[in-house]
């Protein structure tokens, strides 16, 4: 199925002189490009009326089903500019596939993947210029699924809304990458066998806020969970998948355990790893063999991935009574050549081996 796109450009688009001095400073998810891409979904009528139009609130009843049960999901990818001017996006298909496998879990009708593509490259074409160049910068890609029906009885929703909405991000580390404190959580998990933690959904972020909280106001910038029912393996950070340097040179990262997300940078990274001959093992691990292993020397390297930022190399473990490794120390060398390795080839600076890239424009 392939749905067609109605284009009514924005009355009311920024001018150049505004955008540019949003593009020279973007941050992150502050600031958005002049258009969105909605598409309808009823029962009957399956996805229809797929429109690309000015950014703009939402009009929702009270009653609309998202803002009492939750029934949403999102997905999160980067359009990135090359040298030549050309504008393109890494895996978006993986994303579509992924946010299908979403809509199955939170019960929302599944968007063919050609249409979620699609509706990628119609608010990077119209909002072009929005993508930024330079740097480690790109315009980072927000779509979403809503429950949209007037109902308060607790079923699957009959009306739908999904959306696509774009807002410049510079690089994720200013002034530099620098390895980054993670405060281990044993009171609260991120999700529960059976639960939605396989599925990229606002409420697993919602849960993951208070001890987010807690993250901070001891220092740290995220939160590790270990899984709900033992307190002991390795799941991921709020948003970001891990990964374990050892001594020896080989790697390990925690095996898809049904309540992990399956992030695409995850999935990137086991490949170029391969793709090294480096050993790369997905299995448990306990969160012990973390804290041993730091302390020891037989764990060299630790990092997150993601697509926000990329690869952010994790310097500190901390728990209320426990912390090891050392904030000061430099990242680590796998670390940043993966690192490198992963953002020249969304950048068109070496060859694009696996046919990870699309272009958008
Ligand atoms: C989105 C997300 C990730 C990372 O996925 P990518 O596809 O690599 O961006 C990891 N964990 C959670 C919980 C996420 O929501």
């Amino acid at each position: 199925m392939s749905l067609s796109f109605q284009i009514i450009p924005s009355a009311t688009p920024r001018s150049a002189s505004e955008r540019e001095s949003i593009l020279a400073n973007p941050g992150f998810g502050q600031h958005f490009t002049d258009h969105m891409v909605a598409i309808d979904w009823t029962a009957e009528k399956g996805w229809h009326d797929a429109q690309v139009r000015a950014y703009g609130p939402l009009t929702l009843d009270p009653a609309s089903a998202v803002l009492h049960y939750a029934q949403e999901i999102f997905e999160g990818l980067k359009a990135f500019r090359h040298a030549d001017g050309s504008i393109w996006s890494f895996r978006p298909e993986a994303n579509g596939e992924r946010l299908q496998r979403s809509a199955r879990r939170l019960a929302l009708p599944e968007l063919a993947v050609d249409d979620f593509v699609e509706s990628i490259r119609q608010i990077v074409k119209i909002d072009a210029a929005w993508v930024p160049s330079g740097g480690e910068s790109s315009l980072y890609l927000r779509p979403f699924m809503i429950a949209n029906e007037n109902f308060l009885g607790v079923r699957s929703a009959q009306k739908v809304a999904y959306y696509v909405i774009a807002s410049p991000a510079g690089a994720y580390f200013k002034g530099g990458v620098k390895p980054v404190a993670i405060w281990l959580s044993r009171e609260y998990s991120r999700a529960g066998r059976g639960g939605t933690g396989a599925a990229k959904c606002g409420g697993n972020y919602a849960s993951s806020l208070l001890p987010q909280k807690e993250a901070v106001a001891n220092g740290c910038s995220q939160v590790l969970f270990l899984d709900s029912q033992e307190g002991r393996w390795l799941e991921e950070l709020g948003g970001m998948n891990v990964f374990l340097v050892k001594r020896d040179g080989s790697v390990i990262t925690p095996e898809l355990s049904g309540s992990i997300l399956e992030g695409i940078t995850r999935l990137s990274v086991i490949q170029l790893l391969k793709d090294r001959g480096v050993s790369i093992v997905e299995r448990r691990i306990d969160v012990q063999e973390w804290i041993d292993g730091v302390a020891s020397g037989d764990i060299v390297e630790t990092f997150a991935c993601g697509t926000a930022a990329s690869i952010s190399p994790i310097g500190q473990l901390k728990g209320p009574d426990f912390s090891v490794g050392n904030l000061e120390a430099p990242a680590g060398e796998l670390t940043m050549s993966i690192r490198a390795e992963l953002l020249d080839i969304q950048y068109g600076r070496t060859p694009d081996r696996h046919g990870w890239l699309t272009r958008l424009v």
